[in-house]
Formats: structure tokens, sequence, C-alpha cells
């Protein structure tokens, strides 16, 4: 039985090892990646559920690793976030989305005029360094404040009273700032009333659902951002019945592959247009 037991803890510690090897291995061709452009932002228009129109888009990043095809975010953001990789990451992403929202604009055509979210990791907001790599990333693309949002997850945004100020302090200078994934973390009605935000976006894993109580939470909710002055994006939209249900209840705006995958940027003009038709 000793043995038996001896053996299960080298299993089990020859399993940690491979794993850690494998994190370290990722995050170091993940920094290499950074260095050496191997990073693409695909973006997903965000439509107006009212009009048809798409005024804003998402940036999601993926990683063209070469021989390997796009890699999705799920497999090297989890790692990014284990170290302050994730906020290298997260200047990189919001230097190339505001370049690139630029380069639309002096494009011309469906693809001009639009404004950007991108994702924010907790670890980068809870650097000092936001603040600074937000404004830089501003002031070397010539982009006015107002056109970007931060995507910021439910969870994070609950205790850290400096994460707030900082909030503040890029809210003051036009910045947008949406609450993520609103439904799976923990803020309560009342802390709606004040968390320093101007987007909520509700998880795909509401509108997925057809249960009528859910759908009552969705308008619920929809009421509340309402009455506290923020704009709703539902998001992981995928068909009709969806939309219908929750032109409904009232929602704003929504995301999901009913109207667009997430694209590259050179397929990003034909994706606006194509959105239209609601
Ligand atoms: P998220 O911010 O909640 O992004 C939405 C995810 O849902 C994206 O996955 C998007 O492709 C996917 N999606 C959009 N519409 C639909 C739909 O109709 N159905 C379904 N099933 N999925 C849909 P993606 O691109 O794989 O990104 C996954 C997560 O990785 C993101 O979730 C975000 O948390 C993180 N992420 C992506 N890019 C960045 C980034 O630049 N920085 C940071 N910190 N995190 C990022
Ligand atoms: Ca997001
Ligand atoms: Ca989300
Ligand atoms: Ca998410």
């Amino acid at each position: 039985a000793k043995n038996a037991g001896r053996g299960r803890v080298e299993v089990y510690d020859d399993d940690l090892r491979q794993a850690l090897a494998a994190q370290a291995a990722l995050e170091d061709g993940l920094r290499r990646a950074l260095v050496e452009d191997e990073l693409v932002l695909h973006y997903q228009p965000v439509t107006d559920l009212e009009t048809g129109r798409v005024r804003s888009v998402e940036a999601l990043v993926r990683w063209q690793k070469p021989g390997e095809g796009l890699v999705p975010p799920g497999v090297f953001i989890p790692v990014a976030e284990a170290s302050d990789l994730i906020c290298d990451l997260g200047r990189w992403a919001l230097k190339t989305s505001l370049t690139q929202l630029a380069e639309f604009d002096a494009a011309g055509g469906p693809g001009s005029g639009l404004k950007v979210a991108v994702n924010i990791s907790g670890r980068h907001l809870r650097s000092p360094r936001l603040v600074d790599d937000v404004r830089s990333a501003l002031e070397a693309s010539g982009t006015a404040p107002q056109r970007l949002a931060l995507e910021i997850t439910e969870t994070v945004m609950v205790e850290d009273d400096a994460a707030w100020a900082r909030l503040e302090e890029l809210r003051a200078i036009g910045v947008q700032i949406a609450i993520d994934d609103f439904g799976t973390g923990y803020t309560s009605f009342g802390q709606l009333a004040r968390v320093p935000v101007d987007v909520l976006k509700i998880d795909r894993s509401f509108v997925d659902s057809d249960d009528p109580r859910t759908v009552e939470l969705v308008r619920l909710v929809v009421g509340a951002a309402r009455s506290f002055g923020l704009r709703v994006v539902a998001e992981g939209v995928e068909q009709a019945s969806q939309v219908h249900a929750l032109q409904a209840v009232g929602c704003d705006t929504a995301q999901g592959y009913y109207f667009s995958r997430p694209v590259s940027a050179d397929r990003l003009p034909a994706a606006v247009t194509g959105c239209h038709e609601i």
C-alpha cells in the first residue's frame, strides 16, 4: 500500500512538472509572439437593435502561431494573466486597436467612425500603469478618448478602491468603461447604481436561455441599467429568436455570430455592412 501511495505521488509530481513546463513554454512563446508580431486583433461588430447599424466593435486577440494557425485567446490569456505579460498584451491591444481605428477612418467607407472596445485584465486594472498606458495609446494614434471603451469583467470590479479611482480617472478623460460578462459574478443591483461604468454587457449564458425566468431577469437587468443611465450589450446572440426576445425587453445593442463572427481587420468593412439587416 505504501508503494502504491508513493507511486501515485510520483505520478502526480510528474503531471505537475509537465503542466508547469508546458505553461512556461507557452509563456516564453507568447513573450516572443509579442516581440515578433505574431498576435493579431479580430473585430466583432456590435449591432444597434433598433436601427441595425454598427457603431462599435470589440477587439479580440488571436495568436498566429507559425505552422499552427490561429490560436484562440482561451488557450493563452490565462497563462498571460499569471504574470505581468498580460499588461504587455493589454498595452499592445490598446495601441494596435487604436492605430487600426485611425486606419479605418483614413480608408473611409463602412469601417470609418467606429468605436472600439478593448478587453483589459484585472491584473492590468490593478497596475498603476494602466492610466498612462491608455493615455499614450490614445496620443500615439491621435484617437479621441470617446471612441475607446475598456471591457472589464464583473468579478474584478467589485472590491478594489485604487482600481475604481483608475476607472474614474479614465472616465473623466472620456474613455468608456464596460462591465464584461455581467451576471456571472457577484455585482448586486445596489452596486450597479454606484460602479463607475457606462456599459453593461450581459453574458451569453443569459442570452442562450429559453427559461422564462431568465428572460424576466434580463428584462429586469435592462430596466435597471436604463434607470442608472447605462447602455446594454447582449453577448453571444446566435439566432433571430434571440434578437426578437432582446428587442422585446428593450435591449439596445447586441453582438454575436447571428450578426457576425469576429473578423480580421481587412474583412471588417464588409462585416459592418452585412450586419445591417436585423
Ligand atoms: P469575451 O470578452 O467575453 O469575448 C467574447 C467571446 O465570445 C469571444 O471569444 C467571441 O469570439 C465569442 N463570441 C462572440 N459571439 C459569439 C456567439 O454568438 N456565440 C459564441 N459561442 N461565442 C461568441 P474569444 O475571441 O475566443 O475570446 C475569449 C475570451 O478571451 C474573451 O471573452 C476575453 O475574456 C478574452 N480575450 C480576448 N481578447 C482579449 C484581449 O485582447 N485581452 C484580454 N485581456 N482578454 C482577451
Ligand atoms: Ca469582452
Ligand atoms: Ca463577455
Ligand atoms: Ca468572457
